[in-house]
């Protein structure tokens, strides 16, 4: 059967799309690919003839489940039919397939895509089962999801962060899943507890044909960068310096960004020896340092592996090495007392007279973490104009007061789909 793919494209999401079009074109599944920008495109393709079934992706995360499901009713109502399935995948759709199916997607993916699409277009493809593709969660008869078996985590090399035509470059995803255990992140939970390091043979890979398509900016997707070829806590800067002078032989005038948005750089691994050794290659100003609080007591409970101590030292070095410290704070973690809150404006307003900018986040209950069922800690209105008064100053910036919406929102469906300890298996 012919199949076409087409894959809602929102910038938001694009890396995890690129990612899933790169495992398409490695494994030499021969389907049609369409990325449809707008709603209004995406159904122009999938009402697009020549096609036996049409498999849309979609992808976002969990503040934005409620309105994607009213795009994707918006896009059923223009472009529909029994040959059409709509497959939501990503974060929150592995936390929370039912609340995905119940949304209207007519299959869930569970974990990461890359073996799930693959699977998934050839079972279209050959017009066999869903029940055995990995990753998947199908409705039964009751609307109950139902698990198939897990789709394996592959090792990164295995998996291309964009397809070779070089259409929808993006950041090079260097490393996937985290050792640390911060319980307000969703990192550990959907790609697992341990570190996957892409090999400096398999950065250059991805960087041959730059040149040729007049491409030098190069970035990178981690959690914690100066962690790059390590299996532990402690960073490693041998692998690191490997690793940027790998990039630099590979593209001469390459300007490389680490440390910097869409990576970050955890505050006890910001050392005189490592700012060196990011100067000598990076062409990023500044860094993202997460701090996410000033009570130690906050930052015990949330499991985060640091004090502030370390965070007063590394925004003092990366300034000392020419870099402005963006420095991430999440107010309302669940226990935050008043003392707490006043402990990380206290310390936000020092690091901004260290020479920081502050990045502000309010906490979010997500969908699969540890504290998806705990209750948001409140934000007094003091402490909401203390953080107005830094934002005015350009000290801060974020989508806190956004993020204060999407926290009671994710509250109330959390509530709506308790947590289940038994998950029931398609045969
Ligand atoms: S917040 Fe960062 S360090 Fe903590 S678990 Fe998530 S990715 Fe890892």
């Amino acid at each position: 059967m012919n199949v076409r793919v087409v894959a809602r494209y929102r910038k938001a999401v694009s890396y995890g799309i690129h990612a899933l079009l790169a495992a398409l074109e490695q494994a030499g599944t021969p389907v049609e690919i369409g990325l449809g920008t707008t709603p209004e495109e995406t159904a122009a393709l999938i009402a697009e003839p020549g096609a036996d079934r049409v498999l849309v992706l979609w992808s976002f995360y969990s503040p934005d489940a409620e309105a994607m499901a009213a795009e994707l009713a918006a896009v059923r109502a223009l472009a529909d039919g029994d040959h059409v399935l709509h497959i939501a995948g990503g974060v929150h759709a592995t936390a929370e397939p039912q609340h995905v199916l119940d949304s209207g997607w007519d299959l869930a993916g569970i974990g990461e895509g890359e073996s799930t699409i693959v699977a998934l277009a050839e079972a279209l493809r050959a017009g066999t089962e869903l029940k055995a593709v990995p990753g998947l969660a199908l409705k039964d008869s009751d609307g109950v999801a139902l698990r198939t078996r897990p789709a394996p985590q592959l090792p990164l090399d295995a998996c291309r962060s964009f397809p070779t035509p070089r259409r929808h470059v993006g950041p090079i995803e260097l490393t996937r899943g985290c050792r640390y255990t911060c319980r307000f992140c969703q990192t550990p939970f959907m790609f697992g507890g341990q570190f996957r390091h892409r090999s400096v043979g398999s950065v250059r890979e991805h960087l041959r044909g730059f040149r040729e398509h007049g491409l030098r900016d190069v970035r990178f997707i981690t959690p914690t960068c100066l962690s790059y070829g390590s299996p532990g806590p402690d960073a490693d800067l041998g692998p690191v310096e490997e690793l940027l002078a790998g990039v630099r032989e590979e593209l001469p005038h390459a300007r490389i960004f680490f440390g910097s948005f869409p990576s970050e750089v955890r505050p006890e691994h910001v050392t005189p020896e490592a700012m060196r050794l990011l100067k000598k290659y990076v062409a990023n100003d500044n860094i993202i340092i997460g701090a996410q609080s000033g009570s130690d007591r906050i930052l015990e409970a949330s499991g985060r592996g640091h004090s502030t101590a370390p965070v007063r030292d590394a925004v003092r070095i990366a300034v000392e090495h020419g870099f402005r410290p963006n420095v991430d704070f999440i107010f309302g973690m669940p226990g935050e007392e008043a003392e707490d809150q006043a402990a990380s404006l206290r310390l936000a307003e020092d690091l901004v007279e260290l020479g920081a900018r502050i990045h502000t986040h309010t906490f979010m209950p997500l969908p699969g973490t540890p504290w998806r069922d705990a209750d948001p800690a409140f934000i007094p209105l003091e402490t909401m104009r203390r953080l107005d008064t830094l934002a005015q100053r350009g000290e801060a910036y974020g989508h806190w007061r956004r993020q204060a919406d999407h926290s009671v929102r994710l509250a109330e469906t959390a509530k709506a789909y308790p947590r289940r300890t038994k998950r029931r298996r398609a045969e």
